[in-house]
């Protein structure tokens, strides 16, 4: 089981690793740099080499890294496309650096210049992208958004014409969020839901595609398009998704990662993980 959660990278990439093994995951995701700025201060060797050790001192490994927040690959201002294209190259440079195996990405929001246009640029983006970056191993996994403004992906639909437009569509998984999926729309409590939703993501994108699980429960009802986490079996998911989840022989091997609130302590993450582990069926 790979169960874990986002780590603060504060005071070197390598905390985040120590700051696992103290919330008792088996993996965890990582922001390669701050999340709420656009310049990154690069990684020194000795970052770089710590960061590996630690992972082997502790057996907490790194699935993936989450983009920063202000990266929009489907802005229809060219500024902003060019920064943010610029700005995501380098984030997939330094998950390289650092190997991390994905990258996972908002897809962006079309501002008002409707959803195709932005499904195009996006697609364009990752054209250029792969281009540019031809040797890089790091998989670019678009997360399923819950349609909050006009953020694209949050229909399985739109995330399969986005890869449809990609050239090299080995490069890009999917990041299914449990919270996210939800809001957008797609029910998951009642087994039944929960087998027709996944169902529908294996016909559109393709269970191979799925690389990342984030567990987040909803603060915010089926459909309601709003994005607002919070602890497991605390919000409108309550506990049965989960379990679907932790006891889908299919997902085993993919990473699981907590989104949710958490102090210094990281205790909620430790009772989120223990809450989780208890639903395995024996
Ligand atoms: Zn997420
Ligand atoms: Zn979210």
């Amino acid at each position: 089981m790979l169960l874990g959660a986002h780590m603060s990278i504060a005071g070197g990439v390598y905390n985040a690793v120590l700051d696992g093994k103290k919330a008792t995951c088996d993996t965890i995701q990582i922001f390669t740099k701050s999340s709420n700025q656009w310049r990154a201060k690069p990684l020194t060797d000795e970052e770089v080499e710590r960061f590996f050790a630690e992972q082997k001192n502790t057996g907490v490994t790194v699935s993936c890294a989450h983009d920063s927040y202000l990266i929009n690959l489907g802005s229809p201002d060219e500024e902003l496309y060019k920064k943010s294209f610029e700005a995501f190259t380098v984030e997939l440079e330094r998950c390289d650096i650092l190997k991390v195996p994905n990258l996972v990405m908002h897809p962006g929001s079309h501002v008002g210049s409707g959803e195709e246009v932005g499904l195009k640029r996006i697609a364009n983006a990752f054209n250029m992208l792969f281009e540019k970056l031809p040797d890089n191993k790091t998989t670019v996994c678009l997360e399923t958004t819950a349609g909050q403004g006009s953020n694209l992906g949050y229909k399985f639909e739109q995330l399969a014409e986005i890869i449809e437009m990609v050239e090299d569509k080995e490069r890009i998984g999917i990041c299914l969020d449990t919270c996210h999926i939800f809001a957008a729309g797609y029910p998951i409590q009642k087994e039944e839901e929960y087998k027709a939703t996944m169902k529908e993501f294996d016909r559109i994108l393709g269970l191979v595609r799925l690389r990342v699980i984030h567990f987040n429960d909803s603060k915010k009802g089926l459909g309601s398009k709003v994005d607002r986490h919070t602890h497991i079996g605390q919000g409108e998911l309550g506990l049965e998704p989960f379990r679907h989840i932790m006891n889908d022989k299919r997902l085993q091997k993919i990473p699981k990662i907590l989104e949710t609130p958490k102090g210094d302590e990281l205790l909620e993450d430790i009772e989120n993980l223990k809450v989780l582990r208890s639903l395995v069926k024996k």
